[in-house]
């Protein structure tokens, strides 16, 4: 191979994908390299070193946490120097939580980090993992003329989409298309060739070295609003020893209940510092508080907006910037920001 040969981490931690099927037994088994490479040979043809780390052992995404999203850092960075791009292979169930994390874990990121998986296990005659591994393959390692990386993002490539990570959705239990991103388009797409976005990619200042951060602070809640929601619920929920913030999923472009009652258990929450983040449950659209007299109200109350952020994201922002020791007036600001293009900052 020439000296020029892109290079790429793969990192597997556990998850469908990985699951090999014993052709003897039909038991389903975790995944390792050379097992890897007897089952999808396609990858010897790659024009591309791959080497392989693996959680030990792998986990379903179900158990995923913050202490695995430091790990995966802990990996990027000890790594980063030594090659063009990593992918993640990973279960699909939490996979936009970590995908949400890591963007904001790995400040400056130049480099591309995919994260794939599968909805069947890759030696499956039917499997997606396949397709889903080989292409993120080739992003990650796809380069400009230049030498910079195509996609310097964190990001999932799922049934064709390459999608920015903090923006993705897990939306089918059962199809190929598990995944997407309903407020930001597709940063490429695979058909016959692989047709990159550039002007919705994003790039970090890539004369700044990568800064790993690794602190989360995990008091924090996602409540759903219903019709028919009880105050004594909302009010043992907000009063939770030690609670700090909420990501509170309000109807449409960001309305909830105007009795008296609910006003106020907000409005004593954020007194007593209690961050509020107001998004819609609805899977497309924002949150536009100012629209509705019932959006004002929360408004009034001190609730924040949301934007048109994942719940994925927006819990996984609020656990990171509270876990840096930041003011609640600096968290607010920041919630409100756009730090690393995980919300579209056009209404309140
Ligand atoms: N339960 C699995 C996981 O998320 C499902 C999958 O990999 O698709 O780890």
């Amino acid at each position: 191979m020439a000296a020029s040969t892109p290079s790429v981490l793969l990192i597997y931690t556990g998850g469908t994908i990985g699951m090999i099927e014993n052709p003897e037994t039909g038991a389903l088994e975790n995944f390792d390299f050379e097992r890897l490479l007897k089952y999808v040979p396609e990858l010897k043809r790659f024009n591309c070193h791959l080497s392989a780390e693996q959680f030990d052992p792998p986990i379903d995404s179900s158990d995923m946490e913050p202490r695995y999203w430091a790990k995966l850092v802990e990996i990027i960075s000890a790594n980063y120097d030594r090659v063009d791009g990593f992918v993640i292979l990973h279960g699909t169930d939490t996979m936009a939580y970590t995908a949400s994390a890591l963007s904001f874990m790995l400040e400056n990121l130049s480099k591309p980090v995919i994260l794939t998986g599968s909805q069947l296990p890759i030696g499956m005659l039917r499997t997606d993992g396949k397709e889903n591994l080989i292409t993120s393959i080739e992003i990650a390692a796809a380069k400009n003329p230049d030498g910079t990386a195509i996609v310097p993002e964190v990001c999932i490539f799922f049934e064709n989409h390459l999608m920015r990570g903090n923006r993705t959705t897990k939306i089918n239990a059962e199809n190929f298309n598990a995944f997407r991103s309903f407020n930001y388009p597709p940063l490429a797409r695979a058909g016959i060739h692989l047709k990159y976005e550039p002007s919705r990619i994003r790039h970090s200042d890539a004369t700044k070295p990568l800064k790993p951060h690794y602190l989360f602070d995990t008091n924090v809640v996602i409540l759903t609003l219903f019709p028919g929601i009880q105050e004594s619920i909302i009010s043992s929920l907000l009063h939770v020893p030690g609670l700090k913030a909420v990501v509170l999923k309000t109807f449409g472009s960001g309305n909830a209940p105007q009795k008296p009652w609910f006003i106020k258990q907000l409005k004593d929450a954020t007194d007593r510092g209690i961050i509020l983040v107001n998004i819609t449950q609805c899977s497309s659209g924002a949150v536009e508080m100012e629209r509705y007299e019932t959006g004002i109200q929360l408004l009034q109350a001190g609730v924040i907006s949301g934007y048109d952020s994942t719940p994925e994201c927006a819990v996984t922002k609020l656990m990171f910037l509270l876990g840096h020791g930041l003011s609640n007036q600096e968290i607010r600001e920041k919630m409100n920001s756009c730090l690393i293009g995980e919300i579209t900052k056009t209404a309140l």
